[in-house]
């Protein structure tokens, strides 16, 4: 398995994991721009947001809400945070396995770089 992310999930790599459940795990990302970065990743391999996978298997609505109970249980309610899902070669995607950015801990420029 060359997948980074999909080893992650299987324990092949170590990670700071801070969150899982049947779906979803969530990760402190190894080169954080953020005080506060965490990736939200489903368990199975879905290439990116826009694959068909993401509808089949309803993982929207399970990434969704392991994001939420993430960002209560990490404490970033008051002060907020940004999900950022980058896809294909102008959203920068490095990683081909579909990931959620979760940031936090500092105040975000808006637009984006
Ligand atoms: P993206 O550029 O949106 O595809 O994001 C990929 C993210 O994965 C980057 O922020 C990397 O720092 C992060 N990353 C890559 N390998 C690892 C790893 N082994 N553990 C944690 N985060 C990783
Ligand atoms: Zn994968």
């Amino acid at each position: 398995m060359s997948c980074v992310f999909c080893r992650i999930v299987a324990r092949e790599i170590p990670a700071d994991i801070l969150y899982e459940d049947e779906f979803v795990v969530g990760f402190r990302d190894i080169n954080p721009v953020a005080p506060v970065h965490i990736l939200v990743v489903p368990k199975a391999h879905v290439s990116r947001i826009d694959a068909p996978e993401v509808c089949d298997l309803k993982l929207g609505h399970h990434i969704l809400c392991a994001i939420g109970t993430i960002a209560r249980q990490e404490g970033l309610q008051e002060a907020g945070f940004r999900i950022v899902s980058n896809a294909g070669r102008d959203g920068g995607q490095t990683v081909g396995h579909l990931h959620f950015h979760i940031l936090a801990g500092r105040r975000l420029v808006w637009p984006p770089g």
